[in-house]
């Protein structure tokens, strides 16, 4: 590891599982105090507190919805006590309420867009304002704070199906930009994350057998399936003063996916 973030604190939403575990194992390898948030999976949650304290990391586990004001001010609370500050967000936490849209109930819809955009809001608003709070802290960082949000290749590829995820991601995309322009002059760098398919919980079905697999591997120029290391390596990267000049972009991480592989095979 480089330990590109010795001294850093970074709180992971939705660290339990899938590309918040990976994230929270990343940032932990490159020296940072991890906090691995959670909502429903307790044992998840310590297994990746687990293997962060086996690599000598510093971790906390703070359980909590981040689509509730109070629970998400409570988050941010427990950490500063923990760790004095926070450095680093990374807006991981979402989830999807499959339905085809004359079906889609007001149900599905907002519960997608609290979590995956209202929980974006409430996590970035409660970062930015720890940050303003503290001001700078050049020992550790040129930024005075990072905010990552994951977002997907749904923030621009439309996906039938899919509605109300698409547009929480689409708003993910506007909300990140938003805040790079209001709060790029305090030194909060803020970017985006843009995952292809990555082989988690979430699309199970999309990966667990050789024919979905195959299904899947047409979308992707690549022609492999995502791992959440391949994640977990860019976020760290993104974190650090490597990316110190990068600010309001959205990163892809997509095997390919968003160049149009339904013309593959038009020569
Ligand atoms: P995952 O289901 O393993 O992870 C999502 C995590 O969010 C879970 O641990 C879940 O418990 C947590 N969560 C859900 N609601 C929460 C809430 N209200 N408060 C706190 N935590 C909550 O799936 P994943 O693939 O690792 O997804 C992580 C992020 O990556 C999501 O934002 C997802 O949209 C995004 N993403 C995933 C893929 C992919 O292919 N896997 C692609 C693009 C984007």
């Amino acid at each position: 590891p480089n330990q590109r973030l010795v001294g850093q604190t970074a709180i992971i939403t939705g660290a339990s599982s899938g590309i918040g575990r990976a994230c929270a194992i990343a940032l932990a390898r490159e020296g940072a105090n991890v906090v691995v948030n959670y909502i429903g999976n307790p044992a998840g949650a310590e297994e990746v507190a687990g293997v962060i304290q086996a690599d000598g990391g510093q971790v906390r586990l703070v359980q909590a919805d981040v689509s509730q004001e109070e629970q998400v001010q409570r988050l941010f609370a427990q950490t500063i006590e923990a760790f004095g500050t926070v450095d680093i967000l990374v807006n991981n936490a979402g989830l999807q309420k499959d339905s085809l849209f004359v079906n889609m109930t007001l149900e599905q819809w907002r519960f997608v867009l609290d979590v995956n955009l209202t929980g974006q809001f409430l996590c970035a608003r409660e970062a930015a304002r720890e940050f303003l709070r503290r001001g700078p802290r050049p020992d550790v960082s040129q930024a005075t704070g990072k905010i990552i949000c994951m977002s997907s290749v749904h923030e621009f590829i439309p996906w039938a199906g899919h509605a109300n995820y698409a547009a929480s991601k689409g708003g993910v995309m506007l909300l990140m930009k938003s805040i790079a322009q209001e709060l790029g002059e305090y030194k909060v760098r803020v970017n985006s994350v843009a995952p292809g398919a990555i082989r988690t919980p979430i699309n199970r079905m999309a990966w667990e057998t050789p024919q979905s697999l195959n299904h899947l591997l047409k979308l992707i120029p690549y022609k492999r399936i995502g791992e959440t290391s391949d994640i977990g390596a860019v976020v760290a990267w993104l974190a650090s003063d490597e990316a110190d000049y990068i600010h309001g972009q959205t990163i892809v991480v997509d095997g390919g996916m968003a160049l149009y592989p339904g013309f593959e095979d038009n020569g």
